[in-house]
């Protein structure tokens, strides 16, 4: 890496990066400079917070195990190691990252925000500013970008009424760790996905008395049926079957090992499970325990908030009820927006790629830009994005090289 003072402020520095830059140091960008390395390709990372995998690290509850059976976690080239158990717990899955980051020797540059990204027509390159912690600004270059800063980069919180007013605890599920310091309470969790879900099942645990306001449907599975995954099973049948129908056959079982969740305040979208995900990104529930707590009424189902005031809560229906504290489960969002220049429009407003399929090429963008784990389709889709992603770069990369030797520069 060769870096320069381009002389406009004593604290800002240009740096002309060798190979790619990569923006993220989660699973997603770790895979990808995993199989550059593999490649034999340098790269740049470079990481807003001061560890690997920031998102698993600091943002999510103590009791998180994948959701997803760990065969459809596994990074590229290394597997899991035998001993982990099928749901690998989040503090597995880190051990995982951090010695997967040691084996490629992964070195990001942590305590970078990137902040802008832009492609320079005229000199054919990528200038993307990052300012580290202490306050320093560095714009690095280079031929490519890659995007891996996440689907879940930054929080959402809906605007509530009366939120200031609301005198107990408000937090995001990012912030929440356990459900130990909320013994006694009556906890409001805005959001019924995993996270919500999950969260109302630890509340209950600690002796917390979780209500789980639902504001639109959701799809709620058995995470195992007939002794196999759920996910599993689905992607078997999808070999064979339209999405529609192994929806339907998934809706069966769902039915038969639950019940019927409409009757306890869940309403199922008119879409099955896995087309809602493909046509929205909105996954099923993969149920891990809060389902029979909603039925024994351990976990009330109520509806969507209207407004908060000083003590509680006033929903759609007109109830009012009160509260000690009120979670917001409400998800999160990719920040590319505001950070990326996207002049060709590759990113959508939400900032995920345009083209949703691999087919229509949603991990390559134009001039050298790349996206990584934006697929929708968790840690299994970012490492197939990732091998893409390396072996393109890799091939302009050595074209680049080939043509340095033989003494021809770049047009
Ligand atoms: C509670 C929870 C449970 C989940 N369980 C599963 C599961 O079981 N299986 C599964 O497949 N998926 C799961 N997911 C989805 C999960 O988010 C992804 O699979 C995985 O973390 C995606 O990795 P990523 O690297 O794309 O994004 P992230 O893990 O979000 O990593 C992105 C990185 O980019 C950094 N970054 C963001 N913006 C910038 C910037 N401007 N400058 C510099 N750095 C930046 C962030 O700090 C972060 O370190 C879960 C998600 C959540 C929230």
């Amino acid at each position: 890496m060769q870096e320069q003072a381009n002389g406009t402020s004593p604290r800002q520095s240009s740096c002309l990066v060798n190979g790619p830059i990569i923006v993220g140091a989660g699973p997603s960008g770790l895979a990808v400079a995993a199989t550059l390395r593999q490649h034999s390709v340098p790269f740049t990372i470079l990481e807003r917070s001061n560890g690997i995998a920031d998102l698993w690290t600091n943002r999510t509850y103590g009791r998180l195990r994948l959701h997803l059976p760990k065969v459809f976690c596994e990074l590229p080239h290394v597997r899991f190691p035998p001993d982990f158990p099928i749901y690998p717990s989040k503090h597995d899955f880190l051990r995982y990252l951090h010695s997967y980051a040691a084996h490629f020797s992964i070195a990001p540059l942590f305590g970078r925000a990137v902040t802008q990204a832009r492609f320079d027509e005229a000199a054919a390159l990528w200038r993307v500013t990052a300012v580290a912690d202490g306050g320093e600004v560095t714009e690095y270059v280079s031929k490519w970008l890659v995007v891996a800063s996440g689907e879940n980069a930054e929080v959402v919180v809906p605007k509530v009424k009366g939120r200031e007013r609301f005198a107990g605890e408000v937090l995001h599920s990012s912030e929440y760790k356990s459900g130990e310091r909320f013994k006694g309470k009556r906890v409001l969790v805005v959001g019924c996905g995993n996270s919500g879900m999950e969260m109302c099942l630890d509340l209950c645990e600690h002796g917390a008395i979780p209500f789980m306001s639902v504001r639109s449907g959701v799809h709620v599975l058995p995470r195992e049926m007939l002794w196999s995954s759920t996910f599993g099973i689905a992607m078997k049948l999808l070999r064979w079957l339209p999405v529609k129908l192994v929806d339907r056959l998934l809706l069966l079982a769902a039915k038969m090992a639950l019940g019927d969740t409409e009757k306890y305040g869940l309403k199922r979208p008119k879409l099955g499970p896995l087309e809602i995900k493909d046509v929205t990104g909105k996954s099923p529930v993969l149920d891990v325990g809060a389902w029979s707590l909603i039925k024994s009424g351990n976990i009330k189902v109520v509806a969507e908030v209207e407004s908060l005031g000083c003590n509680g809560a006033r929903f759609v229906d007109g109830s009012e009820m009160a509260f000690d504290a009120v979670i917001f489960a409400t998800g999160y969002r990719s920040n590319v927006p505001s950070w990326l220049q996207d002049a060709g429009g590759f990113f959508t407003e939400d900032g995920k790629p345009r083209a949703r399929s691999p087919a229509s090429s949603n991990w390559r963008g134009p001039n050298g830009l790349y996206c990584i784990g934006f697929s929708g389709k968790g840690l299994l889709g970012a490492g197939n994005d990732a091998l893409r992603a390396a072996a393109d770069i890799a091939g302009s990369w050595l074209q680049e090289q080939e043509q340095a030797a033989a003494g021809i520069s770049p047009v």
